[in-house]
């Protein structure tokens, strides 16, 4: 059985990844690393037992900094999830483009020296691949490819600081571009995949999760279910089911011929905005009273016209080269927010 290094193994997509492989045919086993072993009951008390047994744990405090020779001892696979997803921090340089970058490039750097590792599959975004300046996804017939780039540099992100989404997305472009330099220049023995999706959306599944701590994406989904004073702002209508977004990565390590570099967009054909799924979730009685107290006041687009009005993207090599399907928009989101339902009904939450 291939191990697979999984990086940040505690977070929301990460959950996913470990799903993912644990279920895939290859028959994966796992090796996640942690900043500390404080989720690790949580964590394994989740899988069944026949899983728990595939999985090993091991601490890793900061992927940016550590030593990571032991961590990827006898390792084929790495699957580098770990990176802050915040919209809002205090320093852009500290929390954002240090841990992004270096965090991908000490992983790339230890894996060279380990001649076990085959491929790595790095998660960057659709933020690395958008051009705000150009709309982002407000470009009605655009298809973004994977020749896209955003094109903000460090110094952009460090004078916007670190409020908002530009330092984040910034820091997705900058690893993920460095981990490609690495390879041109590095020449090292394995394959490398970056993987493109925008929001990601599904079950809430990470260990230790409560209402404080929520991951970013799903606090969005939540704030739909907390009578808030307005439906919130459409600023990325494009998304991708975590399942899919953990199928790519595990799909990844399993096909026979890959090149040496490959970028793979990953987006759900669907797109939403938050005024058609307020309209979806008002179908459900009990959650009505729980919508944003504005909710009936907006127009309630249908699915199909949102077609037209955003930029696509061109996932063509991701449902040719690993043989991906896109889950739609209602699907994703009753799963996501079931999840959440189910979550707030425990002791902790
Ligand atoms: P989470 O916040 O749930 O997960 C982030 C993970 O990274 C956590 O495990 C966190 O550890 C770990 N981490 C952050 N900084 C460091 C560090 N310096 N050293 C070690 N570990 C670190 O977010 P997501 O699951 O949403 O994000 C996972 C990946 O997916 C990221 O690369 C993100 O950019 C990408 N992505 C997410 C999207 C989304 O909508 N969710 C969209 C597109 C891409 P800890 O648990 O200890 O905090």
């Amino acid at each position: 059985m291939s191990l697979v290094l999984l990086t940040g193994i505690t977070g929301f997509l990460a959950a996913h990844v470990l799903d993912a492989l644990l279920a895939h045919p290859a028959g994966y086993r796992v090796r996640g690393t942690l900043r500390s072993l404080s989720k690790k009951d949580a964590l394994l008390a989740r899988l069944a037992p026949a899983d728990r047994e595939r999985v090993e744990l091991v601490v890793v405090e900061d992927t940016a900094s550590s030593d990571l020779t032991e961590a990827l001892q006898g390792v084929e696979y790495v699957a580098h999830v770990a990176s802050p997803y915040q919209l809002n921090v205090q320093d852009a340089e500290r929390d954002l483009l240090k841990p992004a970058i270096e965090g991908t490039l000490n992983v790339l750097r230890h894996a060279a020296r380990t001649p076990s590792v085959r491929r790595i599959a790095l998660t960057s975004s659709f933020a690395a691949v958008t051009d705000f300046s150009k709309g982002g996804p407000n470009r009605p017939g655009y298809t973004y490819t994977p020749e896209d780039w955003n094109p903000s540099t460090y110094e952009d992100a460090v004078k916007a600081g670190g409020e908002g989404a530009f330092a984040y997305s910034a820091s997705k472009k900058l690893a993920e571009k460095a981990a490609f330099d690495f390879i041109e220049q590095e020449k090292p023995q394995f394959e490398l995949a970056s993987f493109c999706p925008p929001m990601i959306y599904g079950q809430t599944l990470q260990p230790g999760v409560t209402k404080s701590n929520l991951n970013t994406s799903s606090k969005t989904i939540y704030g739909l279910l907390t009578n808030a004073e307005k439906v919130p702002d459409n600023r990325l209508p494009l998304f991708c089911h975590a399942r899919d977004v953990a199928d790519a990565h595990a799909n990844y390590f399993a096909v026979q011929d890959v090149p040496k570099t490959r970028r793979y967009l990953l987006c759900s054909p669907e797109p939403y905005t938050w005024e058609l799924a307020v309209g979806l979730l008002a179908q459900d009685p009990a959650l009505e009273p729980r919508l944003p107290k504005n909710y009936k006041d907006v127009a309630h687009t249908d699915a199909e016209s949102l077609k037209a009005k955003y930029a696509r993207l061109d996932t063509s090599l991701a449902q040719k080269e690993l043989g991906l399907q896109f889950c739609g928009f209602k699907q994703t989101l009753d799963e996501s927010v079931q999840s959440l339902l189910e979550l707030e009904k425990g002791a902790d939450w």
